[in-house]
């Protein structure tokens, strides 16, 4: 009896195999590209976007080696992107803080700190300069247009499509390129203290 419900589990087994094997093979794509004009996103076998559209990567996009003087460039496609998506659908996102020196992040911390008292809770807010990934062209502060509260929506129900996630529950705004174009977000933390 052992022997059958074991032949018959091994047969549903290869059933199941035969039938799904697309699940099994399921390669990740050589290039995720979004079309200047819709921002609808394409995964291709090949490593190269076309021409007429923005190469998003194919990871979350991590730090380099050294600062640079702008957002990263697979950064700026990622939003790029969005923003484009976001119009077709009606709604205006736009950017209300993007990549910054160390300077002007130095000088937004230390106002921090007077304002909340403490760096232990301005860090809840503003990074120090080392830590932050605006310094590194990794992070965006998004501003909306009319319709708030849709765009909202739109922007939390979509942006992982472009690669990019809210990172923290008390900044609506501020997202960075935490993961794979299309693969769903990771969770968000609480605030940037931890
Ligand atoms: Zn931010």
């Amino acid at each position: 009896m052992k022997v059958r419900t074991a032949t018959l589990a091994l047969s549903c087994l290869s059933l199941f195999v035969t039938v799904f094997p697309a699940q099994a093979a399921q390669v990740p794509p050589s290039a995720i590209c979004a079309d200047l004009k819709t921002g609808v996103i394409k995964n291709l076998e090949t490593a190269t976007c076309p021409r007429n559209s923005w190469d998003l990567g194919i990871a979350p996009l991590l730090p380099g080696v050294e600062r640079p003087q702008k957002f990263d460039p697979v950064m700026a496609h990622r939003i790029a992107a969005l923003q484009v998506a976001a119009k077709n659908a009606g709604f205006a996102i736009g950017i209300r803080s993007g990549w910054r020196s160390m300077d002007v992040q130095k000088r937004m911390f230390n106002a921090a700190v007077v304002k909340y008292g403490s760096a232990k809770v301005a860090r809840r807010w503003v990074l120090p300069a080392n830590e932050s990934m605006h310094t590194w062209g990794l992070a965006v502060d998004f501003k909306l247009g009319a319709d708030h509260a849709k765009a909202f929506k739109w922007l939390e129900a979509n942006s992982f499509r472009y690669g990019l996630c809210r990172k923290y529950k008390n900044e609506w705004w501020h997202f960075e390129p935490t993961t794979t174009p299309g693969v769903r977000c990771p969770a968000k933390l609480t605030n940037a203290a931890g």
